[in-house]
Formats: C-alpha cells, structure tokens, sequence
C-alpha cells in the first residue's frame, strides 16, 4: 500500500488547487482520480468567468472565497501562465423590475466588497458593449474570463513539480480505517493509506464523504448547457453579458461570454435532472438558449453556432428549494480527519485558490505544518504560436520547422505545439488532453482536418495502436480496425 500524508480524491480546480496549496509544504500529497486527466468534471464545462462575488449572500462562504479570489486571481493567472482577461461584465435591465433587481445586487456586490459596480445608462451601455439591447444596466469591472482547462492543468502541473503524486483513472471504490486512525482509500489499481482525507470529487463528493464514515451530503445534479460560436463572432462582445438576476433559478441566467479563445458561449440552462452524468444538450433547452441570447444581442445568427456542451451543478439546494446553498468546507466533527468540499458549484473555479487556503488553514490546526524552501511557484506553459507576432513566429519557424506545420488550421495550431501537447508531464494521451492543452479541434471543422493529422502522430510517432486513441478517459475508444 502506497502511503502518504494527505490524499486528495479528485483533479478538478478544486483538487489541483489544495494539491498546488499544500505542496508548499513538507507534506506527502497523493491525488486520485477517476478521469485519465484533470478536469474531467464540473471544472472543463462552465462559463470560464472569474466572477466579482456581487450574486452571492453576504456573511456566505460562496460571496468570501470568491471575491477573495477574484482579488488574486491575476495575479495567479501570470504566476502559473494561464490566459486571462479582464474585460469587466455587464448585467442587463430590460424594464423597472429587472433595474429593482440590479439596485439590490449592486448593494449585495457592495456589502461583500466587489469593486467598481455602477449602474449605467442605455446610452454608456451601449458605448460598453455595441448591440447589447436592454434599458439600463450594471457594470462590473472586475469581472475576468479564464482558461480553466489551462488552470487546472497549470495547478496541477506546478503541484506535480512541487512534489505531489497524481494517479489518473483511479476511481475511489471503498474507504476503511485502520486501527491507528489512518484511512485506507482503495481504487481498483490499490490501496492508498493516508492520515487526512481532502474530499474534492465534486458530484462525487457526497458519496466519498459517506464512504469515508462522514456525513451522508444529497446533492441534486441541475445541469447548464451551452452553444459554441465561430470565432467570426468574436467582434460582436467585449465582454460577459447576463440578464439582471431573477429570484428561484438554479444559475444566473442564460448569459453570452467571449473566450479567452476568441469564441463566444451562450448559456448555461438550468434544469434539475435524475442522473449525476447526464450531459445531454437538449434541443428545446438549446432554442430557449438561442432566443434568449438573441434577446440580449440580436447581432448573433444561428449559422455562427459550432458546437454545444454541457455542464452539471452539484447542489446542495433540491429542486424544489432552488437558487443557492453556501459551500460547506470543513473537517467533519464526527469523522476526525476528512476534510469536506461539498457542493462547489459556481463560483467554485473563482473561489478554488481561497477555497484551497482554508483546506491548508484547517490542516495546519491539526498538525503543524513546514514550509519547503524549494518550493517553485511560477510555472511556464508551452508555446501559443497564434499569440506571438509575425516577427516572433517567423523566429520560431527558423529555429524549429515544427512550428511552421500548421495541424489545426481553425485554431492555428502548429505540429510543435501538438508535440508539447502530447509530451505533457501526466503522459495523458487521449484527444481531449491534446485538445485542452494545445487548442486544436476546437474550431469551425470540428476536427475534421485536424484530427486525422493528430492521430496520425499518435500512431507513427509515438507507436499507439488505433484500438487505444481514446477521447477521454477508457470506454471513449475512438476506432475499432482499419477501413483500408
Ligand atoms: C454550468 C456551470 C457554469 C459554471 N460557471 C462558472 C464560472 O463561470 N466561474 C466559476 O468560478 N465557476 C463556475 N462554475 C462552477 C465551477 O465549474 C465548479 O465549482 C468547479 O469546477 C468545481 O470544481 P471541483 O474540483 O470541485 O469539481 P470537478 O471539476 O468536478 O472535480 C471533481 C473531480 O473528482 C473526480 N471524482 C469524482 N468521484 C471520484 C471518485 N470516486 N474517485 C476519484 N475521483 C473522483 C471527478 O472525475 C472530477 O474530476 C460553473 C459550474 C457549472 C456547472
């Protein structure tokens, strides 16, 4: 049995961040999970907003983590070389009740200590974001958008060359204790003994915490799903849009935000549903979608959409309930040693690295806990040739012809940066691990240029067999033989 200080049950934001926390220190960190990469749950499909923390209750820990995070998280963002843009966000009044509504949110915003929340005029909303409809509005700025697929591979990589362990498709299946205390989590690949439990395993959570002899937490899945636009739209929105708040919904709204890729997202829905994984898009939720958007920026046209996807909240408020329950982040009382994140729902990406401090300050109560003098907290992502001026590019092409390949061409997405893709530090080899880190099949194609070509590497270069390209994680095989 493999045995370590801390074990952490799941890689999303939430986990890469308490791994990235407490590998300052002199502990022995092990992470599983389930997936064959990170965020392979809640933290790859959201909105990618660092919110200000204004729609949160005050006194909650949802509205404290998050505008402390939002606080940090540029910062965090150049640290770790993670995209991020600050572009400010605007919510939007279509009569008096919805301007009522922003009143109160701005004196919510207020009261939790964001930053900078004004409402404006038709007139300055229009110079703030061009073609947005609507009477009025409330201006946010510091509101940002992120990569989180890129921050939690960043978090984790910098955890990894801290010297945290990371055990991919490791799904926990039992936890027992041994006499002295300690836990044994055992997954089917063996069994790991640990004397602190830290429970970030998301929709998971509330089955590991009753697993671990903790609290028995229901969570009720609500998903949000979402469309993709070309990046033709790109110049159509400067920044996040979202309708003023209304009371009793699961989500904020069905909103439009631009990437920092340079795409537009529409939504997410908010419906609750039976099954924890159902990631379906739906077409009635998905033309309630369009026609709210629509609303919001009458500019957009449904030839622009290029893909869809699906996200699930894990929460604590049941249906019938609705709106928000506060995260519970705390060492069970009646489990000595667990350490519960339980219903991390947005704004969890904001809030993870705050989320991640109090997770270490509730540690460093139980024990005392040593800072490494090696510890390296900047950590340097590969290449994004597409970023780079022509002069710079034209550099790179001499010093390596790799970078003069273009594999995706949507995306602009050289062969080197395939390569850096597929050499990452996990050795995670499935399409949507290429796709995250380098950017390629996210584009108009969807893939159909790129993908043969990726594939292609993976078996000439790198000796895979076709039968074991995977998407994701194991059961997402991608062919079975050879047409020809
Ligand atoms: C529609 C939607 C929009 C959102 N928008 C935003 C936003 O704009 N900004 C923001 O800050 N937040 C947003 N959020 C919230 C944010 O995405 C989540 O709070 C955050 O990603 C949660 O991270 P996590 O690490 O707790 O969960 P996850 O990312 O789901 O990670 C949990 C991990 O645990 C693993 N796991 C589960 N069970 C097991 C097991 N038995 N053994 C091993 N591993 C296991 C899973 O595979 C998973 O990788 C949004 C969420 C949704 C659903």
């Amino acid at each position: 049995m493999e045995r370590s200080d801390v074990v952490i049950i799941g890689a999303g934001g939430v986990g890469c961040a308490v791994a990235r926390e407490l590998s300052r220190y002199k502990l022995n960190i092990t992470v599983l999970e389930k997936e064959c990469d990170v965020a392979g749950g809640i933290s790859g499909r959201n909105s990618a907003v660092v919110h200000a923390g204004f729609n949160n209750v005050p006194g909650s820990l949802m509205a404290k983590l998050c505008v402390e995070g939002n606080q940090n998280f540029e910062a965090l963002c150049s640290e770790l070389d993670v995209p991020y843009k600050k572009t400010g966000k605007l919510l939007v009044a279509f009569d008096e009740n919805d301007m009522e509504s922003l009143r109160s949110v701005l004196a919510q915003g207020e009261a939790n200590g964001c930053k900078g929340l004004r409402l404006v005029g038709a007139d300055e909303m229009k110079d703030l974001a061009p073609g947005i409809g609507g009477i009025g509005g409330m201006y946010s700025p510091e509101t940002a958008v992120f990569d989180p697929f890129l921050y939690c591979i960043a978090l984790a990589e910098n955890a990894l060359a801290n010297g945290v362990q990371f055990r991919f498709n490791s799904e926990v299946i039992s936890i027992g204790r041994e006499s002295s205390g300690s836990f044994v989590v055992k997954t089917a690949g063996g069994a790991y003994g640990c004397r602190l439990l830290i429970n970030c395993a998301g929709l998971g959570s509330g089955r590991i915490s009753e697993m671990a002899g903790g609290p028995a937490y229901r969570l009720y899945p609500c998903r949000g799903e979402y469309f993709i636009l070309d990046k033709v739209a790109d110049d159509l929105l400067p920044m996040p849009v979202y309708p003023a708040p209304r009371k009793g919904i699961g989500g904020l709204g069905v909103h439009l935000t631009p990437t920092t890729a340079g795409n537009i997202i529409i939504g997410p829905s908010a419906e609750y549903i039976s099954q924890i994984d159902d990631l379906s898009c739906t077409k009635p939720v998905m033309d309630g979608l369009y026609a709210e958007a629509k609303a919001l920026l009458p500019a957009i046209e449904r030839k622009m959409i290029i893909g869809s996807y699906a996200g699930i909240r894990p929460k604590l408020a049941p249906p019938e309930e609705g709106g928000y329950r506060d995260f519970v982040i705390k060492e069970e009382a009646n489990c000595p040693g667990l350490v519960n994140l339980i219903g991390i729902e947005s704004p969890g990406l904001t809030a993870s690295m705050p989320a991640a401090r109090m997770v270490r300050r509730i540690i460093g109560n139980r024990m005392p806990l040593e800072e490494k003098e090696d510890f390296v907290a900047a950590r340097k992502a590969p290449v994004r040739f597409r970023d780079l001026t022509e002069e710079e590019q034209a550099q790179l092409i001499c010093e390596d012809p790799e970078y003069g390949e273009l594999i995706c061409r949507c995306q602009k997405v050289t062969k080197r940066e395939i390569r850096n893709a597929i050499e990452n530090p996990f050795g995670a080899r499935s399409i949507s691990a290429i796709k995250y880190r380098a950017w390629a099949t996210t584009g108009r194609c969807n893939g159909g240029y790129c993908l043969t070509r990726i594939v292609d590497m993976l078996i000439h270069e790198y000796g895979m067999k076709p039968e074991e390209i995977t998407y994701r994680s194991a059961g997402s095989e991608m062919f079975d033989g050879k047409v020809k």
